[in-house]
């Protein structure tokens, strides 16, 4: 059998679903999600709230497990192998390594409050990867160097504006040089006027050419940044495009709702 890591490569898809379903306590939240996203790509994820985004998000890195449909992130599975036809559920250190190819930043930032910026961005390289110190040094000030933030690698969180943390969290996810990036409203927390400098290393990320998946509300990022736009409401993919397309010409009534009342 040919590995899927071939198949994906060839076929240049980073992140692909077929069916993918998860239920909270007998309540399903995802209802078969069909999703594909190309290497190099930017997805906007929309949609109102409830509508499944984070869970979907949650369920790519495998913070959460499937109950049903294929999952698979850089042509490996998530959370599970296939041995001799089987699958098989990985452990928890080898789901940790495949998690590591797939950065994702928070609404809420997440940073480790009692670690400098420097310890916070160094931190996983080290433990997960096992860089050697002074070479995750040497990345995390060229990470910090290229988020705006050069200097502060001694900073505690609490003396970083929300802009300036959630910057040192996309610096700390591209620490480990992941395959993909995934952001859950990473400017919902900001100030409005914090919020620019933050989607502007989002887009720089997006012109070198990484993978993106976004959920948020910022439209005009959306509009701007994103390859595909697909909107989700009550836990399925109710319509997808390019942005130009899908904001213009929206074809379903939800859909249409939705951006009158973001927009
Ligand atoms: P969105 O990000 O689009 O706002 P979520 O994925 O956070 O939506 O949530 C979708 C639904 O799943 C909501 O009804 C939410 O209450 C429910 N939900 C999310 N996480 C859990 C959980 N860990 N346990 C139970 N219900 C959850
Ligand atoms: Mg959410």
């Amino acid at each position: 059998m040919t590995s899927a890591t071939t198949t994906s490569q060839e076929t240049g898809v980073a992140v692909e679903c077929f069916g993918v379903r998860k239920s909270f306590n007998g309540t399903p939240v995802l209802k078969s999600v069909d999703l594909s996203v190309d290497h190099g790509q930017v997805l906007c994820l929309i949609g109102p709230s409830g509508s499944g985004k984070s869970t979907f998000l949650r369920c790519l890195n495998h913070l959460e497990r499937i109950d049903g449909g294929l999952l698979r992130v850089a042509g490996e599975m998530v959370g599970y192998r296939e041995h001799k036809g089987r699958l098989h559920e990985l452990r928890h250190h080898e789901i940790a390594q495949r998690r590591a190819d797939i950065g994702m930043v928070f609404q809420s930032f997440n940073l480790f409050l009692h670690m400098t910026v420097l310890e916070n961005i160094i931190e996983a390289p080290m433990s997960v990867r096992k860089v050697k110190r002074a070479d995750a040094e040497d990345t995390a000030r060229r990470l910090l160097e290229k988020v705006g933030l050069a200097g502060r690698e001694g900073a505690y969180p609490r003396m970083l504006s929300g802009g300036q943390q959630q910057r040192v969290a996309i610096a700390r996810a591209l620490a480990m040089r992941p395959k993909i990036m995934l952001f859950d409203e990473p400017t919902s927390a900001l100030d409005p006027e914090l919020v620019g400098e933050v989607l502007s290393v989002m887009k720089e990320l997006a012109a070198e050419g990484m993978t993106m998946v976004v959920v948020t509300h910022e439209l005009g990022f959306a509009r701007e940044v994103a390859d595909t736009v697909v909107f989700m409401d009550d836990g399925y993919i109710v319509e997808q495009g390019a942005p130009a397309e899908l904001f213009a010409n929206p074809q379903t009534d939800r859909c249409r709702d939705f951006l009158g009342k973001v927009l």
